[in-house]
This record gives structure tokens, C-alpha cells and sequence, in this order.
């Protein structure tokens, strides 16, 4: 299991070099272009507000709140956001660890 510690992770502190700060720049340009639609419609619908611990958002600190996809599928956005729960970056990871796990112990048991 080598997925477990993929893209969702919070953002490193440590210095990077500069070929790894321009992967990464481009990495979270090409996200941003995909999400930033569905996560405003999301953001719209759900209101800002974590879906899992009611943990409330503003203009502050709304960049950590993240649209996930109950599904798994990020191609999936129906546009009345059944496919989509606001939650904030820790109730995210936590979502997609279990899932991880849940995924595991069905395949491999
Ligand atoms: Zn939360
Ligand atoms: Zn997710």
C-alpha cells in the first residue's frame, strides 16, 4: 500500500528546491483549473460549513475548507452537488484515510 500518503496531504514547510516549487505550482494550477468550478458551486450549495464537524468558514480562512467527492470520482459533479460534501482540510484527510483502509481491508480480506 503506497497510496497512503498521496496528494491530499497538508502542504510541506520545509524548503523545496526550485525545480520541485515549479512542479508543484503547476501541479496546483491544474487542480485549481479543474476545482475551483465545482467548488464554488459546491461552496454555493453546501454553504461554508464542514459537513462532517460543523466547523464553520469565512473569507479567512475558507481555503481550507475542500470539496470532496463522496464517490471518489472527481470527474463526477452532477451540478445539484449530490456528489459533493464540504469538509474542512483535517475531516478530509481523515475521510480518505478510512477510505483507504475500508478499501483495504475489502480487497485484501
Ligand atoms: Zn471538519
Ligand atoms: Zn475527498
Amino acid at each position: 500500500m503506497s497510496t497512503a500518503f498521496n496528494s491530499r496531504r497538508p502542504r510541506a514547510v520545509k524548503p523545496i528546491s526550485q525545480e520541485e516549487a515549479a512542479i508543484l505550482i503547476r501541479k496546483m494550477r491544474d487542480e485549481r483549473a479543474g476545482l475551483d468550478d465545482y467548488r464554488e458551486r459546491s461552496l454555493k450549495l453546501h454553504g461554508w460549513i464542514c459537513a462532517k464537524c460543523g466547523r464553520e468558514f469565512d473569507q479567512s480562512n475558507l481555503h481550507l475548507l475542500t470539496v470532496h467527492h463522496k464517490d471518489g470520482n472527481h470527474k463526477n459533479n452532477p451540478r445539484d452537488g449530490s456528489n459533493w460534501e464540504n469538509l474542512c482540510n483535517y475531516c478530509h484527510d481523515d475521510e480518505h484515510s478510512r477510505e483507504i483502509l475500508g478499501d483495504y481491508l475489502s480487497n485484501k480480506r
